[in-house]
């Protein structure tokens, strides 16, 4: 491991991380402390499982969460881990459409694609404004053959989008996507992800620590 340098891309979660407008915070209960009468600390802790760097699951938007299916325990873990490249838009706010990736991706390795939109992100501020990904754009990569998508803001579509069709076009195309990354430290390249869900198999959605490996003295 000493010829890689390990960088974290995951939003610390704390009581103070922002989520969407609506959406559960995180919050926890001390329910044993460690004392005379105790060996030990125990906590619960509620929280949306979108708070945070996260990767939704098929059944966020499709289907019925009782049937079980599409769910983040059932995703295939293998888009989430392998060579991934960083393309550096920021600042950028706006729709990511391929008009403005295109030059970019024509030249880069786009089996997994993290677009950093924000030079610095703001852990605790809920933005409006963020990138949010375009139709035309999934489907071009979804061409091309990328298995997943990421992104440093809350969600893939559009704040107003009253149809999700970015999320339903990259299911679609069978795709996963990563949200809430936190880009700030990574520069323009290629690296290696480690960022899979864990095995909720009754959530639409899951938390990833998402860590990006870079081979030392290779740019
Ligand atoms: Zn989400």
């Amino acid at each position: 491991m000493q010829d890689y340098e390990l960088i974290d891309i995951s939003i610390p979660i704390s009581t103070k991380t922002a989520c969407f407008p609506g959406d559960t915070p995180f919050s926890k209960e001390t329910t044993v402390t460690l004392g005379k009468d105790n060996c030990f600390n125990l906590t619960k802790l509620t929280m949306s499982p979108h708070v945070g760097t996260h990767a939704d699951a098929p059944a966020h938007v499709e289907g019925n969460l009782d049937s079980l299916t599409g769910t983040a325990g059932l995703m295939n873990l293998a888009p989430f881990i392998g060579p991934v490249t960083v393309i550096d838009l920021a600042p950028f706010d706006g729709e990511i459409s391929l008009a403005v990736t295109k030059d970019k991706l024509d030249k880069a390795n786009i089996e997994r694609v993290l677009f950093r939109t924000a030079k610095s992100i703001r852990h605790e501020v809920f933005e409006n404004n963020y990138s949010y990904l375009s139709v035309d754009l999934v489907q071009y990569l979804a061409s091309k053959g990328t298995k997943l998508i990421g992104l440093d803001t809350p969600s893939v579509d559009h704040i107003q989008s009253k149809t999700l069709s970015v999320h339903h076009e990259l299911i679609g195309a069978g795709m996963c996507w990563l949200e809430n990354l936190d880009l700030t430290n990574v520069s323009e390249g290629n690296y290696f992800l480690i960022a899979p869900p864990l095995k909720f198999m009754e959530l639409e959605a899951s938390p990833v620590r998402a860590i990006l490996l870079k081979q030392r003295g290779v740019k």
